[in-house]
């Protein structure tokens, strides 16, 4: 049992392999390290390749051998008891996601409650809603006359690997539609999450009804353990969440068997602001790019504001930013807490010294908070007259780092927003509904907002465009992404 201030938990050690609970092979552990204090928390199995192996081999068994692939039922009662067993778990997974991912508690509602509300329940609803089936109107190619049907299949075996950003939220909404469509699952969490994912293991073994096989949970300290996924012939699909350049790196690796894949990767999303819009009432949304310390990969993190009331949001965006709360992730009015690690602070630091090195002003913050004196902390900091060139308006930064880039007319923005490599999200706000429409409309991402509208939800497909990456997550498109399509022709 572990005491913080948001509450007590018992972390899971082990990982599940083909429906028990066990240490690694090796018998291999690595520390779990608070972000908030640097402390060790305490440790967690640590798998290697022999385990790993064993993990895909127990799904591929589930998948080929047991009936979960075809008993809609039985998988609908499965989800259902999972979700009382993880509602039961909540207050304790609310603490271990704040002491291990250093999320603040108030961000919990995204990262916890808000997946406990739907991701689970959505696609287990869906099953019965689905057309599994449907007829096609007859042929009679050659002569024959025959009926045609296409059927809906799950894919096999999925390989499911996380990102420490959002895990918990990540990991369910892969889990529901993975497990709804009749596939088994390797679930590799990232190293420095990992007992939200063993949780889930516990509970699966412990309280449900889920055949051995079908799902399994692996951590590792060792991404290459994670990679065997890739290259493993007995796993049909890749469901990635995480950067681009692993992205890439997926389907490179992929492409030897023909891998599925589902990638959602980063962003570089634009706020758009309309010269009519009310400055005072909407840039404080922009604030938003601190949330969770920025680690979200659809965070608004380039504010494009028009010359015309340039310095008049400039002075509000500096008094946003100058007034985030961030510190303690346990204390309920915080709002920006720790990078998750010193690898992901010094990454977001670096960006910051590029930022100023290419002729970026710095306005607020910049450093490392010095009332914080443990942690990995990085203070919330704007950078203004930023030309959308720049690294820090072309790369995921990852960290609370807003670029103020000023524009001309509505063309102008749309040009810049536009101008990324990436395309997952974004916003557009105007004193005019329909001047927004039309401009979100033109920026070529998977998800907008207009007018502060929250597009968020398990029945929302959701996903990038261009190296934000490929398919869907959620929604109708995200339950088939874990389907294969079958086309029969028959008489009779
Ligand atoms: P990452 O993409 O490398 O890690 C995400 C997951 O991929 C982890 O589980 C990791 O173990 C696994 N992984 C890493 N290499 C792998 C490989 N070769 N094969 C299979 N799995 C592999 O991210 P990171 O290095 O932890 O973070 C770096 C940057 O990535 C961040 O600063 C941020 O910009 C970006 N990121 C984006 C998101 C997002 O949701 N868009 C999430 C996490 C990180």
């Amino acid at each position: 049992m572990i005491e913080t201030n948001v509450g007590p938990f018992t972390p899971e050690r082990r990982m599940l392999i083909d429906g028990k609970l066990v240490e690694a092979a090796s018998g291999k552990l690595f520390d779990n390290i608070n972000p908030a204090t640097e402390e060790v928390l305490g440790s967690v199995a640590d798998a290697g390749h022999e385990d790993m192996a064993q993990a895909i081999a127990a799904a591929r068994r589930a998948f080929d051998e047991t009936d979960w692939a075809t008993d809609h039922a039985f998988r609908r009662r499965c989800l259902e008891q999972l979700q009382v067993a993880l509602e039961s778990d909540r207050e304790q997974m609310r603490a271990e996601l704040v002491a291990e991912a250093g999320t603040p508690v108030a961000v919990t509602m995204l990262q916890l409650d808000s997946p406990l509300e739907d991701a689970l329940r959505w696609p287990a609803e869906h099953i019965e809603q689905f057309p599994w089936e449907r007829q096609l109107p007859d042929g009679n190619l050659f002569g024959v006359a025959s009926k045609r049907k296409v059927v809906k299949e799950p894919q096999g075996v999925v390989g499911a690997i996380i990102p420490w950003n959002y895990p918990f939220e990540v990991t369910a909404n892969k889990l529901g539609p993975i497990l709804a469509t009749g596939n088994t699952v390797v679930v590799k969490p990232a190293p420095d999450t990992p007992w939200n994912a063993t949780r889930l293991g516990r509970l699966i073994a412990e309280h449900t009804d889920i055949p051995a096989g079908v799902v399994n949970i692996v951590p590792s300290s060792d991404h290459l353990v994670g990679e065997a996924l890739t290259l493993d012939p007995r796993v049909d699909l890749i469901s990635f969440t995480g950067s681009t350049v692993t992205g890439k790196r997926i389907m490179e690796k992929g492409a030897a068997t023909l891998k599925r894949v589902f990638l959602e990767l980063g962003g570089k999303s634009a706020m758009i602001v309309c010269d009519d819009a009310d400055l005072a009432q909407v840039l404080p949304a922009a604030g938003g790019v601190c949330y969770h310390a920025g680690q979200g990969c659809a965070v608004q993190s380039r504010v494009l504001l028009p010359r015309s009331r340039y310095a008049e949001g400039v002075e509000i965006l500096k008094a946003v930013m100058e007034n985030i709360p961030y510190g303690d992730p346990t204390d309920p009015a915080t709002m920006q807490g720790p990078q998750v690690s010193a690898k992901q602070r010094d990454r977001v630091m670096s960006y910051i010294r590029k930022g100023i090195d290419e002729g970026a002003e710095l306005i607020v913050g910049g450093g490392r908070p010095s009332h914080l004196d443990k942690g990995f902390f990085v203070e919330p900091t704007l950078f203004v007259d930023v030309d959308n060139s720049m690294t820090i308006a072309q790369e995921e930064i990852f960290g609370p780092v807003l670029a103020v880039i000023p524009y001309d007319d509505d063309e102008d923005a749309i040009r810049i927003a536009n101008d990324s490599s990436y395309g997952l999200s974004g916003g557009v706000f105007s004193a005019s509904p329909e001047r927004a429409m039309a401009i979100a409309h033109r920026i070529r991402t998977g998800s907008i907002s207009v007018n502060g509208g929250m597009w968020y939800g398990a029945d929302g497909p959701y996903g990038g465009y261009k190296t934000s990456g490929i398919g869907r997550q959620n929604g109708v498109e995200g339950f088939e992404t874990y389907l294969e399509t079958k086309l029969v022709g028959y008489i009779g």
